[in-house]
């Protein structure tokens, strides 16, 4: 094999893990993304848990408020039962006092109800506020585990880039250039094998018996007759 074709073959290698460890690349910071996303909306849904516990807060400070108010008019209408000079209006305070009641036994209900959900929400609180704190421990654990798997794409790329660039520079610039050229057009892949098979490696095409004899005796570089890719004979140990 000729010192060029066993370069263009080493360059197939690198661009092919240089294409992987671009993709990772790109791949990385998205799940960065998605792990804060999730996080996020686990924290707005706490937050409208929180929400609710202080509006049920503020509706049971309301409520006992009225339930003061409630008792306060009580205990001046009864004071009014003494004042009275007639029936008609004794009946009168009596009704009066008879809804009193009604309305503080309803506030009472309402109370009741307020304490229960208090009482739930506290407890769902809780446990949201205890899963939160775990999530964010977890989120933190990968969020590392991606950034430090950046980093070493990052770093093993640039190794691999050094190292396509100084074995791209024995290769003639015509070549080289050609090279590039098909790597782009063929979805990254510009040189395949040939084993016995006879098909080319990369579109599975059969090569011709002449053109298979060519490659298996010239060093010359040739190209697959189907695809245009650089083709070389990979002797089946
Ligand atoms: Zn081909």
């Amino acid at each position: 094999m000729s010192p060029e074709l066993q370069a263009l073959i080493d360059l197939q290698e690198f661009d092919a893990r240089i294409a992987r460890l671009d993709a990772e690349a790109a791949r990385l910071p998205k799940q960065l993304d998605a792990i804060q996303q999730a996080l996020k909306e686990a924290s707005r849904s706490l937050d409208t848990l929180k929400t609710k516990f202080d509006v049920t807060r503020k509706d049971l400070r309301a409520k006992e408020k009225d339930l003061e108010v409630a008792s306060a008019k009580r205990t001046k209408t009864e004071a009014r039962l003494w004042e009275v000079k007639t029936n008609k209006e004794y009946s009168a305070v009596l009704l009066e006092i008879e809804e009193i009641k009604q309305e503080k036994a309803k506030t009472e209900e309402e109370i009741l109800a307020l304490m229960e959900m208090q009482e739930r929400l506290t407890a769902d609180l809780r446990d949201a506020e205890s899963r939160m704190k775990v999530r964010e421990a977890q989120a933190g654990e990968d969020e590392a585990k991606v950034r430090k798997k950046l980093a070493e794409v990052e770093g093993e790329l640039s190794i691999v880039r050094a190292e396509r660039s100084s074995r791209a520079r024995e290769i003639s610039p015509a070549l080289l250039s050609s090279y590039e050229r098909i790597l782009k057009a063929r979805g990254g892949v510009a040189v395949a094998a040939v084993g016995t098979g006879p098909i080319c490696g990369a579109c599975r095409v059969s090569i011709r018996p002449q053109a298979m004899q060519e490659l298996r005796t010239s060093s010359e570089p040739r190209l697959c007759e189907n695809c245009g890719r650089y083709l070389y004979w990979q002797d089946p140990a």
